[in-house]
């Protein structure tokens, strides 16, 4: 900043002088919109809208800073441009530019950012100042100076100035040399804001904000009451309901469109769902009478099982007796052959050779 005050040294004499009537007193309350539009994350710092030193006289300029602020903080500055410091009341700027790439919105109005500059039209009541957080000394974080890239080209769109138009502080003080703010080259600035301008338009044209703010702040309709950043534009409500009625009848169009689709989808489907259901039906039909069937079959075959088990049970039972019967006959039987084997030995031969020996015979 260091801003030495809002006089400048080639101002043509008398307010307004060499500008059109209707771009007197000009507040820039479209500022955060613009930003906004343009993707820009934006913070509006209470009462911006009413904050300035008088208002602006017209935009021709785009002036670019960096604040030499300290090192640590996104936006440590801020209250500084918003609120001045000693020998010098804010506004010190109308735009903050934090290192995360936030767009500060602070003032409308004039701001005390250019000092005494080589050109009229780089005067503080003809140009926006950023002043962009950074020490002038530390490498700028990526994302700040593609915010930065990008914040200038929004500003040269809405305000229909050329990339020429955006300067360096260190491009437009006087004398030559007094400033060296913003340490970057700005040559190479103000190819990478040509670049932004070339590229596709990333906003897509959706809600009434983003027309507002791509038509309007753009001031692509021009008209003799309209000025920059006039607030009272009544084509814009036209524009709006026009907008709101559009979108209305093309989400009832996408809504019947989709609709109909759906509709035969579902029929179909529904139509699929009858075919199988009445297989299913039949199919089950089919298999409920051999079920009934296997069931009687079964219970047969289970009532068959225990008359066999029975009857298998009697005979074993009739086969035991009959065994156990036959063993007691045979017992007897033996018996019988026993007590006639003992009835045969007591009565031996004679002639039986053992008795020869002389031993006593003894019994078995
Ligand atoms: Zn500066």
């Amino acid at each position: 900043m260091r801003i030495f005050g809002a006089r400048v040294v080639d101002c043509p004499s008398g307010p307004g002088a060499g500008v059109p009537s209707d771009e007197t007193a000009v507040y820039l309350t479209r500022l955060a919109d613009i930003c906004r539009a343009a993707g820009l994350d934006v913070v509006e710092v209470r009462g911006w809208k009413r904050r300035g030193h008088g208002p602006m006289t017209a935009v021709k300029t785009i002036v670019c800073h960096h604040t030499a602020g300290p090192k640590k903080g996104n936006m440590p500055s801020l209250n500084v441009i918003t609120n001045g410091r000693p020998g010098l009341s804010g506004p010190l700027s109308q735009l903050g530019l934090g290192r995360d790439g936030t767009v500060y919105v602070i003032a409308a109005g004039l701001a005390y950012h250019a000092g005494q500059v080589r050109s009229s039209s780089y005067a503080n009541a003809y140009a926006i100042g950023i002043e962009a957080e950074a020490t002038g000394v530390d490498p700028w974080p990526a994302v700040q100076m593609d915010a930065y890239g990008e914040l200038c080209a929004a500003l040269v769109r809405a305000y229909d100035l050329t990339v020429s138009r955006v300067l360096g502080h260190k491009e437009v003080c006087y004398p030559v040399g007094r400033k060296s703010d913003p340490n970057f080259s700005m040559p190479d600035f103000r190819a990478r804001v040509t670049k932004v301008l070339k590229a596709p338009a990333t906003v897509p044209v959706g809600t009434p904000a983003q027309i507002f703010s791509a038509v309007w702040a753009r001031d692509a309709v021009k008209g003799s009451w309209m000025t920059p950043d006039n607030p009272t534009w009544a084509a814009q409500s036209v524009v709006v309901t026009t907008f709101k009625d559009q979108v209305k009848a093309a989400d009832a169009a996408k809504a019947a469109a989709r609709a109909l689709p759906a509709a035969a989808a579902d029929a179909r489907a529904t139509t699929a769902a009858a075919t199988t259901l009445r297989g299913t039906a039949a199919a089950l039909g089919a298999t409920a009478t051999p079920v009934a069937a296997d069931a009687a079959q079964t219970r047969a075959a289970a009532d068959r099982s225990e008359a066999t088990l029975a009857a298998l049970q009697a005979s074993v039972r009739t086969s035991m007796a009959e065994a156990v019967k036959a063993a007691v006959e045979t017992s007897r039987v033996r018996v019988r052959v026993t007590v006639r084997s003992r009835s045969a030995a007591a009565v031996p031969p004679a002639t039986n050779p053992s008795s020869a020996t002389g031993s006593a015979p003894h019994p078995r």
